[in-house]
């Protein structure tokens, strides 16, 4: 073939190729929706099974004999250690929990700061100094 037909076919296939390498991108483009969307139903899904499981546990707290007793039981477990490093950062702090509202106020406020609830001596609450 001449320098013209070869010239027209290296133009041809140039086209074919970008043609290809538009429908990859078009691709490419439509799965990455299309996984977006899997993505979002299933971050639903695992929202929904949370609130299932956290509606369970506070429905059944304290009765280890079911089927998911031992997951209970092991929250209850977190909830006490997790109440306790509480204590011991507001011990650090000086601060102590509103006993309405439970804000954050300090050790010796007489009320709270946030709800104006009356609380209790600090003394009357295990305070050592
Ligand atoms: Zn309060």
């Amino acid at each position: 073939m001449g320098i013209g037909d070869a010239i027209k076919d290296f133009m041809s296939g140039a086209a074919a190729s970008a043609s290809a390498a538009k429908d990859k991108l078009t691709d490419g483009a439509t799965i990455l929706r299309l996984e977006t969307e899997i993505k979002q139903l299933q971050g639903d899904i695992d929202k929904w099974c949370g609130e299932i499981g956290r509606q369970y546990a506070a429905k059944y707290a304290g009765d280890y004999g079911g089927e998911f007793g031992s997951y209970l039981e092991q929250i209850s477990r977190n909830k006490d250690k997790i109440k306790s490093l509480e204590d011991q950062i507001s011990a650090i702090k000086g601060t102590r929990k509103c006993s309405k509202c439970g804000a954050e106020i300090d050790i010796d406020a007489a009320f709270c700061v946030k709800c104006g609830t009356k609380q209790a001596p600090a003394a009357a609450r295990g305070r050592t100094h």
